[in-house]
């Protein structure tokens, strides 16, 4: 056997075992209900379980429970045997405040750690993490602008905070004001013929606006190192390279599964938001370029 097949055989009986597992969990609910276990001579449903499937204590009480949180939620129970429990499982949290439909779509499209990054997201941030300062090292600047400067700012500050649902003080708004700002750009020389743009970024546009953001992830609040860089107005339709992001993975995915609000507004405003605007293009080009 060559080392493509091995390989091949793996990824098959791979795929394969994590489907008749995932088959076996979604069973469980109902062992349990009837306490099938114990007519079989099984102590437990963990026994059971085990012996059956191989499967360990802590995941059958993580199936049981994830289970009996989606109990009344019959669509997102149907998507436990479709993408397995442990996806459903990170969701949870969102049930009671989106709707079921918005958790089977945002389950259908995003990977586990982007789902991850999603809920803790749109989950209102505890007191600690909205006033944590900690991430940040302070430097005292005194200036003086005027009432309508200082109006502006302080609209401006509102509206981060109603944003992010957290407090910004000026600092923190100011910048947040300069990550948006865009470096002046140079001036074309002489009049070349123009250039034409292709897929690929040039590295003194990525340079700057991944130092912009102090090489992290540009997605409010994210303090991961970006890993990818974004085009909010998609390169497909714009054809451009202005106004790239750094992101980091899981931010990235969430922007490509049309979650983020605010898009087309300086990534400062940006926040995750539960459903795809199907009316958006960007959103539709999304989807095309990912089914092809
Ligand atoms: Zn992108
Ligand atoms: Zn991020």
């Amino acid at each position: 056997m060559d080392d493509s097949t091995l390989y091949k055989l793996c990824q098959e009986y791979g795929n394969n075992a994590r489907m008749w597992s995932r088959k076996f969990a979604a069973l469980l609910p109902e062992v349990a209900k009837r306490q099938l276990y114990s007519k079989h001579g099984f102590h437990s449903i963990f026994e059971f379980a085990a012996k059956l499937a191989g499967m360990n204590r802590k995941s059958v009480e993580e199936v049981l429970r994830t289970y009996s949180k989606v109990e009344d939620r019959p669509l997102l129970k149907a998507q436990i045997e479709e993408f397995g429990w442990s996806k459903i499982r990170v969701i949870t949290p969102l049930i009671e405040t989106v709707e079921e439909t918005k958790l089977v779509e945002m389950v259908k499209t995003l990977p586990r750690s982007a789902l991850e990054e999603c809920v803790q997201n749109l989950r209102p941030a505890t007191q600690s993490e909205k006033t944590d300062p900690t991430c940040w090292e302070f430097e005292t600047i005194t200036f003086k602008v005027d009432q309508k400067t200082a109006l502006e700012f302080r609209k401006f500050q509102q509206k981060l905070e109603k944003e992010t649902k957290a407090k910004m003080p000026f600092g923190k708004v100011l910048q947040k004001l300069l990550e948006g700002v865009k470096p002046e750009t140079i001036k074309p020389r002489k009049t070349k013929a123009p250039q034409k743009v292709t897929r690929y970024i040039p590295a003194e546009t990525k340079r700057e606006t991944v130092a912009r953001h102090n090489g992290k992830c540009a997605f409010p609040n994210c303090n991961k190192p970006y890993q990818e860089i974004h085009h909010p107005h998609r390169f497909a339709i714009k054809k451009s390279h202005e106004n790239i992001v750094p992101l980091c993975k899981n931010h990235h995915h969430i922007a490509h599964a049309g979650l983020v609000k605010n898009e087309e507004q300086v990534p400062a405003l940006w926040s995750v938001k539960t459903e795809r605007d199907w009316n958006d293009y960007k959103s539709r080009v999304d989807v095309m370029v990912k089914r092809y």
